[in-house]
């Protein structure tokens, strides 16, 4: 029998698999919905998310609720969560070793909620996700099919804050990004076919060595 997302959630908050464990204030597993059609992945925690434990509460955060606002959607009709659920120190990179040790909470995260349609938020988690070396800018802008799920990538919504702000054509392109989910979300769902075969989102652009993957 497969457990819950709330037993998964509840494992997960004493979880020493990498040496972030040291750091945190706590795990920062996900919020949302566990019938989430919509799921998001960023990449880490930060300094605010691993004080409240539930991610994008800061000033990014702040940008990605009003974004969902704008497509009729609350943080509870979705579910957001992280590659990693502890804070890197400083707010660097993530580690390869803490990727690898992560990884399974995400994947358990993707098979409990089961959702039709994921949004990778900025470069790391669009690399990881559609195992790809290209940058979002050159990502985003369509959809990806991806085991029997659509995969939009989009900017970071740090990103834009640290970059033009509302004024800036990176503005204007997540918002273009958030129309189309909502029209990918809006859209009669076809049921496809099993899909066995692993493929990469982009076979010109082979995962960056020693990248881990999803599955
Ligand atoms: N940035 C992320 O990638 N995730 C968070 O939870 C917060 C900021």
């Amino acid at each position: 029998m497969t457990r819950s997302l709330a037993e998964a959630a509840a494992e997960a908050a004493g979880c020493t698999r990498c040496g972030l464990a040291q750091g945190r204030t706590q795990v920062v597993f996900g919020v949302g919905s566990p019938d989430a059609e919509l799921m998001f992945i960023g990449e880490a925690p930060g300094f605010h998310e691993d004080r409240q434990g539930e991610p994008f509460v800061g000033a990014a955060g702040q940008l990605l609720t009003r974004m969902l606002g704008e497509i009729g959607l609350r943080r509870e009709d979705v579910y957001i969560g992280n590659i990693l659920k502890c804070r890197p120190p400083g707010n660097r990179d993530p580690l390869p070793a803490e990727i690898e040790a992560c990884t399974p909470w995400l994947v358990e995260q993707l098979t409990l909620i089961q959702p039709r349609v994921v949004v990778t938020l900025g470069n790391f988690a669009t690399k990881f996700v559609l195992q790809t070396t290209r940058g979002i800018t050159s990502m985003r802008g369509r959809t990806y099919e991806w085991r029997g799920r659509t995969v939009i990538p989009t900017f970071h919504p740090a990103a834009i804050l640290h970059g033009g702000g509302e004024k800036s054509r990176q503005f204007q392109d997540l918002r273009d990004d958030f129309t189309m989910i909502r029209a990918t979300l809006d859209a009669p769902v076809v049921v496809p076919e099993p899909d066995p075969v692993v493929g990469h989102a982009d076979d010109d652009h082979p995962p960056a060595e020693h990248q881990m993957e999803l599955f």
